[in-house]
């Protein structure tokens, strides 16, 4: 234990490209002009650029150094709750990459990216088919921008009726800190509902809120302990039977993937995360996507433009794609059409690749791995609310004559070169660790992951010291997160007289 870090002490100093410098060498030669000189006025020039000078295999063996600091899901095991991170099958980075894809504007006309369309049309039919809506927009940019888009909807949908006084949205105290943000910043009152002692919403308080004041409810299910709520039916009708509409909270569809269709169980309004269920990488991996689906009664209010088919084929003629403007839109959401290449290409391949037997096994799966590692640790953890899990549980990161918290385990986890689950969170949980192991993990990883939680477990006890100054392995040790995030410093490798330098 003798080699343990100090707080956030590299153990290795990297060195940065301004120190791997030398003045003359080169990554790139400009050939001679053959167009007349004309020089800028000495006032616009600086005389002194502190730029690094170095060779194109210099630039590039420093960045790949680096990059190989990072933790990634095609690294290891990645199980944060909530988030599934499920491996991205390289497939659809080729398909995405295609250049009939990759190299058309949104701004070409659309007899010119028939393409694409038709593909944007097909995954907006598709997400129709798997969440049971009448409807889908492909333009949100991310979940909580979906989340945005769909209170926008129903707040518009309830103005269209003369139904002004509903300012209200009920959202339930385990939901993700995005429901209640996007319905401030819709201007609406947030009232928190409990959950009950078997994790569900608690009803006689939903009924107790519910009147003609009320907009809607946000409803994560399953929610964020993991659990299918029992009675989410129930729920639902009481909302509709105030007036109010129903948002679903989609981000845990890796869960009812081919099994249970929100649409179908009465939910109104639903995001899609494609950078969650449908494999798109997030995570500093690029752009997310929330396509969202509503139900009839909200089709007209989708953002615009949709895809539509414009002329239905004709024997051998295909049909012309082209986009529509629903008739009540509340308008653009995002610039063009979403996350086309990023977002909407590699979802589409995904789904293609999966069909819809596929696409129920990876529910199957993500649930059977959850259970099995909740299974697994039960004897050793606290599982606050102890029943079949779907795809992620809640166990407590505490053990009782110990003063060991959630953050030293996911601190000491990393030991073992895993990337810890999400922690504190949900808020209803005592020192939550959210674990969410996905389908794409095999049981030697899961046991492998288990045997580290329950050694964890037992070094809490014997020697919390190790835990307390985890991680020991990594380049780093115990950060100072808060700092980190308060005095975010972007450019410590500027020369400390940079400014001295410039004119
Ligand atoms: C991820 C997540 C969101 C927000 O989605 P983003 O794409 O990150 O904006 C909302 N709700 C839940 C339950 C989530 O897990």
């Amino acid at each position: 234990m003798s080699d343990f870090v100090l707080e956030g002490e590299p153990k290795v100093v990297e060195p940065t490209i301004y120190d791997l410098s030398t003045p003359g060498r080169t990554g790139v030669t400009f050939p001679e002009p053959d167009v007349p000189r004309s020089d800028l006025p000495e006032s616009m020039l600086r005389k002194n650029l502190p730029l690094p000078e170095l060779a194109e295999v210099d630039v590039i063996r420093h960045y790949m150094h680096l990059s190989t600091f990072n933790y990634n899901v095609d690294a290891g095991f990645y199980p944060l709750g909530s988030c599934t991170m499920k491996y991205n099958p390289k497939i659809n980075e080729d398909t995405c990459r295609l250049p009939g894809f990759l190299y058309t504007h949104p701004l070409q006309p659309i007899e010119t990216v028939q393409g694409n369309l038709a593909l944007m049309y097909t995954l907006q039919e598709w997400l129709k088919e798997i969440g049971g809506f009448a409807a889908v927009t492909l333009q949100p940019a991310a979940g909580a921008q979906g989340e945005f888009t769909g209170v926008l909807i129903m707040r518009n949908y309830h103005k269209s009726r003369g139904d002004d006084q509903r300012i209200k949205m009920l959202i339930p105290d385990s939901a993700h800190g995005t429901n209640p943000a996007s319905a401030s910043m819709m201007g609406l009152q947030v009232v928190q509902i409990a959950s009950d002692e078997r994790g569900n919403l608690d009803l006689k308080i939903l009924k107790k809120e519910c009147d003609d004041t009320v907009l809607g409810l946000m409803l994560t299910n399953p929610n964020t302990l993991g659990l299918f709520d029992e009675h989410v039916e129930e729920a639902i009708n009481i909302v509709h039977d105030c007036g109010g509409l129903v948002y679903g909270d989609g981000a845990n569809m890796n869960a009812l993937l081919g099994i249970v269709r929100p649409g179908d169980l009465g939910i109104d309004v639903m995001h899609f995360n494609l950078h969650k269920t449908f494999s798109v990488p997030h995570g500093g991996g690029g752009p997310g996507s929330g396509p969202v689906g509503v139900v009839s009664h909200l089709a007209d209010f989708l953002p615009s433009p949709l895809v539509d088919i414009l002329e239905e084929a004709d024997g051998e003629v295909a049909p012309l794609f082209g986009f529509i403007t629903p008739e009540k839109s509340i308008g653009r959401m995002k610039a063009f059409h979403g996350h086309f290449g990023g977002g909407l290409v590699r979802a589409f391949t995904y789904i293609a690749m999966h069909g819809p037997d596929g696409l129920r096994q990876i529910a199957e799966y993500a649930v059977l791995n959850a259970n099995y590692l909740q299974a697994r640790v039960r004897d050793t953890y606290t599982i606050p609310f102890d029943r079949i899990c779907m795809h992620e549980f809640i166990a407590e990161g505490r053990f009782e004559g110990s003063d060991i918290i959630a953050l030293d385990i996911s601190k000491r986890l990393m030991d073992y070169g895993f990337h810890p689950p999400t922690n504190y969170f949900p808020l209803i949980v005592h020192e939550a660790l959210m674990i969410e192991p996905t389908e794409t993990e095999n049981k030697d990883t899961l046991d492998r992951f288990a045997d580290a939680l329950i050694k964890i477990a037992d070094e809490a006890i014997n020697d919390p010291d190790l835990l307390h100054n985890a991680p020991h392995n990594t380049k780093f040790g115990r950060m100072d997160e808060v700092k980190a995030a308060r005095e975010l410093v972007l450019c410590c490798w500027l020369p400390e007289d940079y400014e001295n330098q410039t004119t």
